[in-house]
């Protein structure tokens, strides 16, 4: 087998089972490389630290897949890890909650660049690297044995796989084709998902937990539900016992299918408005218009992808944290939301310290949010955790 010789000291990592080998850590390659090809990772004094998939594009050249020297990589290994990642979901319970819920989280859950999403009786697959690719086949053929699925559906039509050379792809890997949208049942909410083209493998699923928080601040509020996408975290207000939601959302045909779900909760039309623009632009309109809410949700998409764009990204969560500020009523609760992986949790609490500040408003953080428990992050994986939120009260 081709083997990966690191460079002195750059086993550490690997000793500590983080899954990533980035190509700087690489001395040599002995043998042949073939793009998901499982290889031999060893140190410089011939130690076999175990055995992962290279990606000859990626700056992360090899994703392990094992640290034991006596597994092999095959169809049993991916059956053994499936099958741990599908007991995980047993504790804590989510099959009488959600008929919607992560079976696969990729590394965290041992399978790096794997993702596998349940929506009702469908299966949706993310193959995010060369090593996932490569396997592709053998995993869906696993998870049509081992799971009841009219279909699976592979959604791996994402940037990321550039990194890897991989070309965007979509379609049937096994059974039935989806329909344009199923329903899916969130607690006593129901939705409309569209797992052929919506965001991510359909729905927000990481967002589940907080949804359900918001309910529990709801009751008698007026709600601004910013970044609202299909309308989640506002049926869930509504539910919850808010007297309005308004959601913002640039995408008019995601408002159409938020509307749509406002209708599958019988959800009263004066309950609820729905906006079509820029929520940057919209929130300094009701600044200048002097609008007041109780609570709320910003949930913005990724700002950065990269660690130069940081420093805008964080221009943006302060001007969004700022503006929503000045617009809540005192008192008003904010869930305030960074899903970009390389906003750490800390920066994140100071710039929005910084927005309140500068609103001219005192606030506290009540609790602090992350990513629902079907996400989990291995701690030798603390790249994982890319979800982070607070819910605060502003005074
Ligand atoms: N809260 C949602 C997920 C939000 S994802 C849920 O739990 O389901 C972020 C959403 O913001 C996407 O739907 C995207 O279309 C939208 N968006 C991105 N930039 C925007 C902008 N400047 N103004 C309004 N919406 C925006």
């Amino acid at each position: 087998m081709t083997q990966i010789i690191l460079k002195p000291g750059r086993e550490k990592s690997l000793l500590r089972k983080h899954p990533w080998v980035f190509s700087g850590a690489i001395a040599s390659v002995s043998g042949k490389t073939q793009a998901g090809e499982t290889v031999d990772v060893i140190t410089e004094k011939k130690e076999l630290l175990g055995y992962g998939a290279w990606s000859s594009e990626s700056q992360i050249r090899v994703r392990m897949w094992s640290f034991d020297a006596q597994e092999k990589i095959n169809t049993q290994f991916f059956h053994a890890r499936l099958e741990r990642a599908i007991e995980a979901r047993k504790r804590p319970r989510l099959d009488e909650y959600t008929t919607a819920y992560r079976i696969v989280n990729a590394e965290s859950d041992g399978l790096p660049g794997i993702v596998v999403d349940r929506y009702g009786d469908y299966l949706v697959c993310q193959f995010l690297s060369t090593g996932a690719e490569y396997w592709k086949q053998v995993i869906a053929e696993q998870l049509a044995q081992m799971l009841p699925a009219k279909g699976i559906y592979e959604r791996s039509d994402v940037d990321v796989r550039q990194k890897e050379g991989l070309q965007p792809v979509s379609g049937v890997l096994t059974g039935e084709a989806p329909p344009d949208t199923i329903e899916i049942k969130e607690g006593d909410c129901r939705f409309h998902v569209d797992i052929k083209h919506g965001h991510k493998t359909g729905f927000y699923l990481d967002q589940r937990e907080n949804r359900a928080a918001v309910a529990e601040f709801a009751q008698g509020t007026e709600v601004l539900n910013c970044f609202s996408y299909t309308g989640g975290f506002g049926i869930w207000a509504l539910k919850g016992g808010a007297k309005k939601v308004t959601n913002i959302e640039s995408s008019a045909a995601l408002l159409e299918l938020a509307q749509r779900n406002a209708d599958l909760n019988q959800i009263d039309a004066n309950h609820i408005e729905n906006i079509a623009g820029d929520v940057f632009q919209i929130l300094r309109q009701y600044r200048d218009e002097n609008r007041q809410f109780d609570l709320i949700i910003l949930d913005p998409p990724k700002f950065a992808e990269s660690k130069d764009q940081l420093k805008r990204a964080s221009r943006g969560y302060k001007d969004i944290n700022l503006l929503a500020c000045k617009l809540l009523k005192p008192g008003g609760i904010l869930f305030t939301f960074s899903c970009s992986g390389l906003m750490e949790a800390g920066l994140f609490q100071k710039i929005v310290a910084d927005a309140a500040l500068d609103a001219g408003r005192n606030a506290q953080m009540i609790r602090r949010l992350t990513q629902a428990a079907d996400h989990p992050t291995a701690l030798n994986f603390p790249e994982g955790s890319y979800l982070k939120g607070m819910i605060c009260r502003v005074w």
